[in-house]
């Protein structure tokens, strides 16, 4: 199939299961006429939604990708109604990378959409997700974690939607992911992310923020895994009962506004107060930046904005003015 910027064997409209590749044409000076096989697997039978389930978005949040493997190895096309298009490793130049942004042009692909197929790589990969996948499906599902600069508490992740029912089917879905946190995340209100992009689409919408600090727990595997085919039977794609843990939250927070996020005023190395998931107050004292190089000047302490649990931490300990320390997600309801 043709798709004006690349081209795949995957038949789109065929039962069972396929796996193959989009090829992506990337001439570079070892390799003039290469293409890019970024890894595209479908699974179709009988009637249903079509649900695209994709990883790699940044190419070191592992959990998704790990998953998304899973099942396209295990699971069987005959156990399925409806249809499954699944990336695990869409961004893959930056999954190669173990990185964030992609080493070809630098870009960060979730803030890249809704892509253009005149661009730069990223944003071709990202048009191919814009103008065919999500013309094709009538759900998201978009799998990240905190990546390498990041470690978040385990949750499922509500892209905003001006749309009531969207919004509220998207908040459902979420709910049925059965994550540790549920937490509405706008990225500063960025209408270049996937999720956003989605929603824009019409489409249901599922964000998820893992463990990350570019590394896998076993833990958020788990929380993946399961959360993972319980969106399927939600979205009636396989049949079975959700399976709802104990850790399994029913609650809403959010990221509030940008008051929740604490920035580094300075350089240094940040010392935080609390471990991930502990409840904080806006005026308390959130950490402090350290001058190692000074260390007769006083360190300069810093406050959280917001009422909530410390829902994201900085992984690594340096910092420069700018970067984003601390996130608090606070209750909605
Ligand atoms: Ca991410």
């Amino acid at each position: 199939m043709g798709t004006d910027i690349g081209w795949t064997d995957i038949d789109f409209d065929r039962p069972g299961k396929q796996t193959g590749f989009f090829n992506l044409p990337n001439s570079v000076h070892d390799d003039a006429w290469g293409v890019v096989p970024i890894p595209l697997t479908v699974i179709a039978n009988g009637s249903g939604p079509t649900i695209i389930l994709q990883g790699g978005n940044h190419g070191d949040e592992y959990e998704g990708p790990i998953v998304l493997g899973e099942l396209i190895r295990d699971l069987d096309p005959a156990t399925i109604s409806g249809r499954l298009i699944i990336v695990p490793a869409i961004n893959l130049p930056a999954v190669e990378a173990a990185s964030r942004v992609s080493p070809v042009d630098g870009l960060n692909m979730n803030r890249t959409f809704p892509g253009d197929r005149l661009g730069s790589l990223t944003r071709q990969i990202t048009a191919f997700v814009h103008d065919t996948l999500f013309a094709m499906a009538d759900a998201f599902v978009d799998l990240h974690s905190g990546g390498s600069s990041l470690a978040i508490v385990p949750a499922a992740i509500v892209e905003p939607s001006e749309n009531a029912e969207l919004a509220r089917k998207n908040r459902e879905a979420v709910m049925a992911f059965g994550a540790p946190m549920n937490v509405v995340i706008s990225n500063y209100g960025d209408p270049r992310t996937s999720t956003a992009s989605a929603v824009r689409a019409g489409l249901v919408t599922v964000g998820t923020e893992m463990a990350g600090a570019g590394t896998v727990t076993p833990e958020a595997v788990r929380v993946c895994r399961r959360g993972v085919r319980n969106l399927l039977v939600h979205f009636g794609v396989t049949e079975g009962q959700i399976e709802r843990p104990q850790t399994a939250s029913g609650e809403l927070h959010a990221i509030a506004g940008t008051h929740s996020y604490v920035i580094a005023p300075s350089h240094g190395v940040f010392e935080p107060y609390h471990e991930l998931g502990a409840t904080v107050r806006a005026g308390e004292p959130a950490g402090r930046v350290h001058a190692l190089a000074d260390p007769a000047s006083p360190p300069r302490e810093l406050a959280f904005g917001a009422d909530g649990i410390v829902f994201g931490r900085r992984h690594f300990g340096r910092v420069r003015p700018g970067n984003c320390c601390l996130v608090v997600a606070s209750p909605t309801e």
